[in-house]
């Protein structure tokens, strides 16, 4: 297998086959360039503007994505694929580089809100985090109507592991989405509010793609049972969506039909930390709680002597996340409890 390097406008997506890139992306300092590994197979039924493509390292430090996507370029039998698949298990390469969430050696960007207007096309937004955006703009989207991205809560979050999606006006879409995110198999659906700017999965969503995120992990780590969820939701999504031959079958919480969904929409959801400190677990992630419910506790020690900070649900439902390092910034999410959805909605497999 020979990897190539390439200028975006030189990638080749559309000929049947299987190619090996380096993207090479003009390297702000360094006299070079900053390399993203892509895989695309195209099949004989491939269809102009459609197509499966999932990210990895959309943050710098989540690490099961890039594991299950590049165990899958070992995997993906470029006979079975039947439309177009593509891969990019590391799409933050600055900041994996790193490993840290933003590109902090770099222009300090969270390429998470780096899909704003202008984005690599301005100079006041031409720092690699943008040209990226810009890159996915550009060359991924014309290409692909499903789009996964993999993340995981780095050193912040603690997740019950989940898929997500935000909420979809049109039903069309959303029980499309729904079902992708459903064969993920884990153990929670999360529908989460649609505020922040610049989120890669908001613009596929508004340009009416089949769009999941997912939360596989936490602690900078790879969890095992996280690649193994990520690598069946992108299994199932590329079968399931005409881009791969084959049969697949639910898995884990899917399979045995104990997923849940939870909405967490609404800022009740979420716990600041109203000071600096450090956080104590008392109930685990997915955990069912009432509005009021201690699940953790967070500890001042300038003021060893006072009691703990009760870290309370804010609503009745599920505890989605709360803060996996102990020492927690003032302002920080340190809980998140979503509001219990019914699941599966009807139309989902
Ligand atoms: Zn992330």
């Amino acid at each position: 297998m020979t990897r190539i390097v390439v200028k975006p406008a030189d990638l080749d997506l559309e000929s049947p086959g299987r190619r090996d890139y380096w993207v090479a992306l003009e390297h702000d300092t360094m006299w070079g360039a900053q390399l993203i590994p892509l895989t695309v197979w195209v099949g004989p039924q491939a269809q102009r503007g459609k197509g499966l493509v999932a990210f990895g390292s959309t943050h710098g430090n989540e690490y099961e994505g890039p594991v299950a996507l590049r165990l899958l370029l070992g995997e993906i039998d470029t006979a079975n694929v039947t439309g177009r698949v593509i891969l990019i298990p590391v799409l933050n390469v600055e900041a994996f580089r790193t490993g840290t969430r933003d590109s902090v050696e770099a222009d300090r960007v969270n390429l998470n809100r780096a899909f704003v207007d202008g984005a690599g096309k301005q100079p006041t937004l031409a720092g690699i985090s943008h040209r990226i955006a810009a890159f996915v703009r550009d060359y991924i989207w014309p290409q692909v109507h499903v789009v996964i991205d993999l993340h995981s809560g780095g050193n912040q979050i603690r997740f019950d592991i989940c898929s997500s999606f935000h909420p979809i006006e049109d039903a069309e879409q959303s029980r499309l989405i729904a079902d992708t995110a459903r064969w993920f198999g884990v153990p929670l659906i999360m529908v989460y509010q649609n505020n922040s700017p610049g989120l890669l999965t908001s613009e596929a969503e508004r340009l009416g793609k089949i769009t999941v995120g997912t939360e596989l992990g936490w602690g900078e780590a790879v969890l095992r049972k996280g690649v193994t969820y990520g690598r069946q939701g992108v299994l199932a999504a590329a079968i399931h969506h005409g881009q791969l031959a084959g049969k697949i079958e639910p898995i884990a919480h899917h399979a045995d039909n104990t997923q849940k969904c939870a909405a967490i929409v609404d800022f009740e959801c979420y716990v600041p930390a109203p000071f600096a400190g450090h956080y104590e677990e008392v109930l685990p992630c997915g955990a069912r709680v009432k509005q009021g419910d201690i699940v953790g506790r967070l500890h001042d020690f300038a003021r060893i002597d006072e009691t703990p900070w009760p870290v309370r649900a804010g609503v009745d439902g599920i505890v989605v996340g709360q803060a996996w390092a102990a020492r927690v910034r003032q302002g920080q999410f340190i809980l998140c409890v979503g509001r219990e959805q019914p699941w599966p909605p009807a139309g989902v497999r």
